[in-house]
C-alpha cells in the first residue's frame, strides 16, 4: 500500500485515477480546487477512509508525506483554459514547481500529465515523442501549450539538478463518463447534443483530425508508466492511433444515438491543430500497453453514461 497524492483528482480523468488506486488499497490524497473538477466527480469515493479530498490550488505549496505524486491539475478544454489564461499558466508552471519541490523533499515518484498540445499544429505525422511540435507561442492556446511545455522543462531540470524521480506521459485526446456537460471538448459537446436533438456544432469544415482514446485505456497506461523503474522517464505517448475527421465523429455520435440532429459549421478557433495521431511505438515497447477501447465502443459507454446522469 502506498501514499499517493494526485493533483486535479476531481478531475475526469484524475476521478478514474483515485477510483482505480484506491480500489487497489492505495492511500489516496486527491488536491484539487474545483475549477473544472467537481465534488460529484469522487463522491463514491468520500466514505473510503484510503480516500482524502483536500480543496487546495496547486499554484501554493502543498505538504503530505507522500511515495507517489500524480501531477494532473489543469483544465485540459480549450474553453475552460482560455477563460482565465493567466491562472493556465501559473497551474502548469507553479503547479509543476510546487509539486516537484514536493517530491523532492520527500523522495516521491511524480508523474506529468503532459499532453500532446505540446506539438502544436503539427508538421509530422503521426507524432513520435522525439518531434519538438510546431506551438504558438503568443495565440489563445499558448497559455496551455507552452504551460505544459514549461512544465515538461522544469520536469527534466529538476531530475537532471535534483536526481528528482520523474515521468513525462503525453496524453492525447481521452474521453469518457464524468467529462462535465459543460466542458466544450468535441465528443462531450457533440454527444449532448445528439441526445438533445440540437445542432451538432463542428467548428471549421470538420476536416480536422483527433484520434481518440478512452478513459480506462489511459488510466491502464498511466499506472504502467508510474511502476516503470527508475531509468524511465518519458516523455512516452498514451493514446489510441485510430484518427477521425471531426465530421466522422459527428456522423458516428448521430447513428449510434439514432439523432435527428442537424450538423452545423461554426468559425474555427484560433491555432486548431488540422491532424493528430500518437505514434505509440515506444509506449508498446517499453509498457507493453496499447489501447483496448475502440470509438464505436467508448461511444457506446459515454453515450450511455450520459442518458443516465446527465440528461
Ligand atoms: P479536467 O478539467 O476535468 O480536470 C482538471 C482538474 O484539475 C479539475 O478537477 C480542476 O478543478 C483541477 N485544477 C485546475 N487547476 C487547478 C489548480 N490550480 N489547483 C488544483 N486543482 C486544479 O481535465 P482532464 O481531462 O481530467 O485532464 C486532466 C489532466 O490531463 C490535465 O493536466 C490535462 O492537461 C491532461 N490531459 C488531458 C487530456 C484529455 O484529453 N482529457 C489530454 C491531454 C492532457
Ligand atoms: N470541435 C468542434 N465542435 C465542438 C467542439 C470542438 O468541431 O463543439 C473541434 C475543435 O475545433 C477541434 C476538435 O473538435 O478541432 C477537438 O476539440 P477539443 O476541444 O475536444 O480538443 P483539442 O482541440 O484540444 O484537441
Amino acid at each position: 500500500m502506498k501514499r499517493i497524492l494526485v493533483t486535479g483528482g476531481a478531475g475526469f480523468i484524475g476521478s478514474h485515477l483515485c477510483t482505480r488506486l484506491v480500489n487497489e488499497g492505495h492511500d489516496v490524497i486527491c488536491v484539487d480546487n474545483f475549477y473544472t473538477g467537481s465534488k460529484k466527480n469522487v463522491a463514491h469515493l468520500i466514505s473510503n477512509y484510503n480516500f482524502e479530498l483536500v480543496r487546495h490550488d496547486v499554484v501554493f505549496p502543498y505538504f503530505a508525506e507522500v511515495d507517489e505524486i500524480y501531477n494532473l491539475a489543469c483544465p485540459a478544454s480549450p474553453i475552460q483554459y482560455q477563460i482565465d489564461p493567466i491562472q493556465t499558466v501559473k497551474t502548469s508552471v507553479m503547479g509543476a514547481i510546487n509539486m516537484l519541490g514536493l517530491a523532492n523533499r520527500v523522495g516521491a515518484k511524480i508523474l506529468q500529465a503532459s499532453t500532446s498540445e505540446i506539438y502544436g499544429d503539427p508538421t509530422i505525422h503521426p507524432q513520435p515523442e522525439l518531434y519538438w511540435g510546431n506551438v504558438n507561442p503568443i495565440g489563445y492556446r499558448s497559455c496551455y501549450d507552452e504551460g505544459k511545455r514549461c512544465a515538461e522543462t522544469l520536469f527534466m531540470d529538476y531530475h537532471r539538478q535534483n536526481g528528482v524521480r520523474i515521468k513525462i506521459i503525453r496524453i492525447f485526446n481521452t474521453y469518457g463518463p464524468r467529462m462535465l456537460p459543460n466542458d466544450g471538448r468535441v465528443v462531450s459537446n457533440f454527444i449532448l447534443q445528439a441526445l438533445q436533438g440540437e445542432d451538432i456544432t463542428i467548428y471549421g469544415n470538420g476536416s480536422q483530425t483527433r484520434s481518440f482514446q478512452y478513459v480506462d485505456d489511459l488510466i491502464e497506461g498511466m499506472i504502467r508508466v508510474m511502476g516503470t523503474d527508475d531509468n524511465f522517464i518519458g516523455p512516452v505517448n498514451i493514446g489510441n492511433p485510430n484518427e477521425f475527421t471531426i465530421l466522422e465523429l459527428a456522423k458516428k455520435v448521430i447513428e449510434i444515438t439514432g439523432s435527428k440532429s442537424s450538423i452545423v459549421f461554426k468559425p474555427l478557433p484560433h491555432d486548431d491543430p488540422k491532424q493528430r495521431q500518437p505514434d505509440i511505438s515506444l509506449a508498446k515497447e517499453m509498457l507493453n500497453w496499447k489501447p483496448t477501447v475502440q470509438l464505436n465502443e467508448g461511444l457506446h459507454k459515454m453515450i450511455n453514461y450520459f442518458k443516465e446522469f446527465v440528461i
